[in-house]
């Protein structure tokens, strides 16, 4: 049996790393083609020379020399930038990419990957943010699977198998509530950098960290959940659930709810995604029910986290308005773990760019980079970074 070609755009990060774990306990089965970093030069080129890829692909033109002077007698190819990733995905050889990458520049490299015929596993969720409309119609015009790796939008595509004739009533897609659940305005006026990096139940990579403690995570994965099932906005509920063991639910129209469960592990999910339709025997932890004698379920308080509300707001407004709320979001994201803002101020600067950028209805690729790159601009310039 030929081996199963990946690419790893983001090979650096939280899920690459944990990708390429699942990639070395199945050493028969898959073949890490492609790995790419953005600025950790370092640790690339100890994955490259462990994997010994086709290509590697750096992202920051700062850690290029290096990259390449380290892997100058081996028989791997080292690139450069979004070109870089561009060329790196098309390989004949590869079968998946998974896109690890994080934030609006995993959108290009999605693009071309589905162009080429690729199967996409995607955590990068602000690909469906800011073009969900545009690369599901790829996805469908070029025959390619969309597999998710995003704890819970796997969750709801492993309830929907063997459900194809069965059309969803609703999803609830579930919320850990961060670490700030229960806070009230007051409170989180003077949280800090620290508390808001220190998520109860996942070690992920600081900006989906940052997105969980304000609960635009949650507001991004509705979006991300609306396009990758064919749903309406009013058939995806939130609900929070502090214990992170329900990753999500689908409700059926005789009113049957299906849930996926397991321990908080993103190497689940993205085996799956991986292994997809099968599933590989594994030896990650199993679940204990006796160290969770009670599961908890409640409301997301909206008006307190209203990133959330946002992020609904701009899915019923459609059009450029969730890439705007991306990149808006990026942008402050950023700003906050320099310090340069304040937790809430977070939304009320989001909120404000929602008002400014112009709205397009109908958007192409072009009009997504464009008014990603413009919002960027407009909402450093509100900042004063
Ligand atoms: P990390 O910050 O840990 O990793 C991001 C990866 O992308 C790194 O390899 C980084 O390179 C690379 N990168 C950063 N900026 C760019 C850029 N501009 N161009 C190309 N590459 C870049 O993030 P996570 O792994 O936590 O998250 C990745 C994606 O997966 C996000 O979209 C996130 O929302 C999603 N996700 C993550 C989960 C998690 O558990 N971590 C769970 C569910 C979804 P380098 O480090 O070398 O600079
Ligand atoms: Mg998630």
């Amino acid at each position: 049996m030929s081996k199963k070609g990946i690419a790893i755009l983001g090979a650096t990060g939280s899920v690459g790393t944990q990708a390429l774990d699942v990639i070395r306990a199945f050493p028969d089965v898959f073949e890490a083609v492609v790995l790419t970093c953005g600025s950790n030069g370092d640790l690339l080129i100890k994955q490259a020379l462990e994997f010994k890829p086709k290509s590697v692909v750096v992202t920051d033109p700062g850690q290029y020399n290096k990259v390449r002077e380290a892997l100058q007698y081996q028989d791997i190819s080292v690139l450069l930038g979004e070109e870089g990733l561009i060329e790196a995905v098309q390989y004949p050889e590869i079968s998946i990419v998974l896109n690890a990458i994080v934030g609006s520049a995993g959108l290009r490299p999605t693009v071309t990957a589905i162009k080429g015929g690729k199967d996409i596993a995607l955590a990068n969720k602000e690909t469906l943010v800011v073009a969900g409309e545009l690369i599901m119609a790829l996805v469908r015009a070029y025959g390619v699977n969309m597999l998710p790796v995003d704890s819970e939008h796997s969750a709801i595509f492993q309830c929907l198998v063997g459900e194809s004739d069965n059309p969803i009533e609703k999803i609830y897609v579930t919320a850990s509530g961060g670490p700030f659940r229960g806070k009230k305005r007051e409170e989180l006026l003077v949280v800090t950098k620290a508390q808001a990096l220190k998520h109860p139940n996942w070690s992920m990579g600081a900006k989906i960290t940052i997105d969980s403690a304000s609960l635009m995570n949650k507001g991004l994965e509705v979006i991300e959940a609306k396009w990758l099932f064919d749903l309406n906005i009013d058939q995806v509920d939130v609900v929070v659930h502090p214990e992170s063991i329900v990753h999500s639910l689908v409700q059926f129209r005789d009113g049957s709810m299906k849930a996926q469960m397991g321990l908080p592990d993103m190497k689940l999910p993205i085996q799956y995604a991986l292994t997809y339709p099968a599933r590989f025997e594994n030896n990650f932890q199993r679940f204990n029910f006796m160290d969770y004698p009670a599961l908890h379920f409640e409301q997301a308080d909206m008006d307190t986290f209203r990133n959330l509300a946002l992020a609904y707001d701009s899915l019923r407004a459609g059009g450029n308005k969730s890439c705007i709320l991306n990149a808006a979001n990026e942008v402050v994201v950023e700003a906050f773990l320099k310090e340069k803002i304040g937790f809430l101020q977070m939304s009320d600067i989001i909120e404000e760019t929602l008002s400014k950028v112009d709205f397009i209805a109908s958007p192409t690729l072009e009009d997504y980079l464009e008014t990603d790159r413009l919002t960027r601009l407009l909402t450093k310039e509100i900042i004063k970074d």
